[in-house]
């Protein structure tokens, strides 16, 4: 391996720690703790997980965590309740619905019900708006996480060339709105991109979001390249166990590219580190305060 290795694990350390700091100052200077409500419908297993997490991280920043289980069968009704006293109750700064929702429930309609200002995984269409627009918002976590081990890689990405693979609009998307922002040339690829291995081997900076276990190979990457590896992919591994991938082979990758994020370990735990920071950024905000420096875009 040659690369360097962008290490996500101690990075969302460092953005929890300062966020703990920030929560610290909050409360003993303004008497305020940011309070974050996560809102999960139904049993599913991965987001038990994701959700027992966030509960647990938030409480040990200092912040105060609201978490609200509903059953499989709630009625969309309900649900726009909750999400309306959770808007109207200043102890809570930050509101996050857990996704997927059961199909019974429009999950546009049901994010787009959080107050913009508590919308702190930034899916509310405002928030979409704002960013596209270059304004200040809710920046989604996951692609916020990239953009900070980015700039702390490589200081300015100005005239960079940026290459996403993916298109969502929890990912994919957001993330190419915020290497614009920065001032790279960006290139969005996605299932019908033709010839995707010569796309990507014009990336400086090249964001992998789709969900194929190692789908990009070494000689997709150009060398020196940094390779930040969004996707997360169960796949069967020695003995019957399962084990986590990325979308990229990371060894052959990492044999080219300048720096790389592993899988687990890299963009991964800045998700959550990056929903903290954006709880604390929603209190400083609805208070009036100044926001932590270097936990926003
Ligand atoms: P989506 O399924 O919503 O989007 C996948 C994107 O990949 C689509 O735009 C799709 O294109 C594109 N795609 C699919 N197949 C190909 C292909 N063969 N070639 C090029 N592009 C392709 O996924 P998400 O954005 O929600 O998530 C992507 C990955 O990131 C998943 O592995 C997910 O688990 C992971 N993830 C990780 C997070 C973290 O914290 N680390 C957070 C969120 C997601 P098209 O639009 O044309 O269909």
């Amino acid at each position: 391996m040659t690369a360097t290795l962008i290490d996500g694990k101690a990075f969302a350390a460092r953005v929890r720690a300062k966020v703990a700091d920030h929560v610290t100052r909050l409360r003993e200077e303004h008497g305020l703790i940011p309070g974050l409500a996560v809102v999960l419908v139904g049993e599913d297993p991965a987001s038990q997980v994701y959700v027992r997490s966030k509960g647990k991280q938030t409480v040990e920043t200092g912040m105060a965590s609201f978490e609200h289980k509903l059953d499989a069968d709630t009625s969309e009704a309900e649900l726009l309740a909750l999400i309306a006293k959770l808007n109207a109750d200043t102890k809570i700064h930050g509101i996050l619905v857990q996704l997927p929702l059961p199909s019974h429930l429009n999950s546009d309609l049901v994010i787009n019900a959080i107050d913009p200002a508590k919308d702190v995984d930034g899916f509310h269409i405002s928030n979409v708006g704002l960013l596209g627009t270059g304004q200040k918002s809710m920046v989604p976590c996951t692609p916020l996480g990239c953009l900070m081990m980015l700039r702390d890689h490589h200081g300015s990405l100005s005239g960079m060339n940026a290459v996403v693979v993916g298109r969502s609009n929890i990912v994919g998307k957001p993330m190419a709105q915020l290497l614009l922002g920065e001032s790279c040339t960006v290139t969005i690829a996605h299932s019908r991109t033709r010839d995707l291995a010569e796309v990507c081997r014009r990336a400086d900076i090249l964001v992998t979001a789709v969900g194929r276990p190692e789908m990009i190979p070494g000689d997709w990457v150009k060398p020196g390249a940094t390779v930040i590896d969004v996707g997360i992919n169960r796949v069967e591994g020695e003995g019957g166990k399962t084990r986590l991938v990325g979308d990229v082979q990371f060894d052959s990758c990492a044999a080219v590219a300048g720096a790389i994020t592993p899988v687990p370990g890299g963009v991964g735990p800045m998700t959550i580190a990056c929903l903290l920071a954006n709880t604390v950024t929603a209190c400083c905000r609805a208070n009036g305060l100044a926001e932590p420096e270097g936990l926003t875009a």
